[in-house]
């Protein structure tokens, strides 16, 4: 190993990291609570206060908000039922674009809780085995093609199967409607397939550090392959590096950092965690590849936080944060919700595509007599209080 002209002195971002992280997952937790109340409010049917829906939740309807991501980019229009989840997807996007996939490991707090498993479990099993566990490329490359595939079937059945007209459909459907009850719904009654699939999960990041985000999350595929165009890249000064490969060490997506001279991986999360282990000054640093200049990692940090801010910010100041979705909607929703579904499969989604196309005058009417009874129910409850 070459001798160490210039040590790096600059302190580690990580602290501030995991931070960011805490204060994001605090949030989640927030909203969750909030959610969990707004939906006994929703059980009660008027007989507790009525408590607001946290827009944040939509945060967590990945699929929808790519639909409605697909309607704002075709027709400009943002849909009203999950507004809050378009302006969140944007957020993520551009924080890809422009700081690769650093959502995962500043903010996602799937990402937070996986990072937290992984260190625990390869703490315990370094203390039994002294080394740490790295599957064989064999077995990793076809696991990580696992989350594009996933990713290709959503993008395919959404961009390519569905018309603007059927997303529209779908956007304005009752199961679009409520899919966040669902969700909520899903873990509060949990099924002990789902427990069992979630606990093999967990178990399994304990073994294989972000076993959920490095092979099965297709958010991450997607932002993954975004990551692609961003700017600003970890580079190497090839002549200044010793070659100690603590770099290397240091990555939790086990990138070969010490072997390229700039870092263009669909993996790398923008963690900084290589950048932080070189103990060479000006070695490993973020650049942007435009004019070469180094980003210092404090701006990093602020950045990513300052992108998601902004984007949700505009949501919330443009007026489309909150949906439109009454009280009384959502309480008539409730009592119907177990008969309302989602297209499974291609044949499936092909079908709505259809359903969806044709007719249209016919549709026209159906929309028309839903407002309508939209109207009329909302005029009695109305009487009613
Ligand atoms: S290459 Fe560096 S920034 Fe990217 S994931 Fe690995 S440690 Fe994090
Ligand atoms: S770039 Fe990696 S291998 Fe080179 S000195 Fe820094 S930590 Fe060591």
């Amino acid at each position: 190993m070459k001798k160490i002209e210039n040590r790096n002195t600059e302190k580690s971002i990580q602290n501030y990291r995991f931070y960011i992280q805490s204060v994001f997952a605090f949030l989640c937790i927030w909203i969750g609570v909030e959610f969990y109340q707004f939906v006994n409010s929703l059980q009660a049917g008027g007989a507790v206060t009525f408590n607001n829906r946290p827009p944040g939740v939509e945060g967590f309807l990945p699929i929808s908000s790519l639909m409605s991501f697909y309607l704002f980019l075709t027709t400009g229009e943002i849909h009203s039922a999950h507004p809050a989840g378009l302006f969140i997807f944007i957020a993520i996007i551009l924080m890809s674009l422009v700081f690769g996939k650093s959502f995962c490991s500043w903010l996602c707090p799937v990402g937070y809780i996986s990072e937290l498993i992984g260190e625990f479990g390869e703490k315990i099993i370094y203390k039994l085995f002294k080394r740490k566990i790295r599957l064989p490329k064999y077995i990793d490359y076809p696991l990580r093609s696992l989350k594009y595939l996933l990713l290709a079937f959503f993008v395919y059945a959404i961009f390519f199967l569905m018309t603007t007209i059927s997303i529209k459909a779908f956007l304005d459907s009752p199961y679009n409607l409520v899919a966040d009850i669902k969700m909520y719904y899903f873990f509060a009654e949990i099924s002990r397939f789902s427990l069992i699939v979630i606990g093999s999960l967990l178990l399994l990041s304990v073994f294989i550090k972000n076993f959920w985000c490095r092979f099965l999350c297709p958010y991450g595929a997607l932002l993954g392959l975004l990551s692609f165009l961003s700017l600003n890249k970890i580079k190497r000064n090839q002549v200044s590096c010793v070659d100690c490969g603590l770099c290397a060490k240091a990555c939790p997506s086990n990138i070969k950092v010490d072997k390229v001279n700039m870092v263009f991986s669909d993996e790398c999360t923008t963690c900084l965690s290589c950048v932080d282990a070189c103990p060479v000054a000006d070695t490993l640093d973020v650049r942007f590849l435009l004019t070469k200049k180094k980003i210092p990692k404090k701006n990093i940090a602020i950045a990513v936080v300052i992108i998601f801010m902004a984007v949700t910010g505009l949501g919330m100041l443009t007026g489309n944060w909150q949906n439109k979705i009454t009280s009384e909607e959502y309480v008539n929703h409730l009592k119907y919700m177990n008969s309302y579904g989602h297209p499974t499969g291609t044949e499936a989604v092909k079908k709505f595509n259809e359903d969806a196309t044709s007719n249209l005058p016919e549709k026209k009417n159906v929309i028309e007599s839903e407002g309508r009874y939209k109207q009329n129910l909302n005029s009695q409850i109305g009487k009613k209080n």
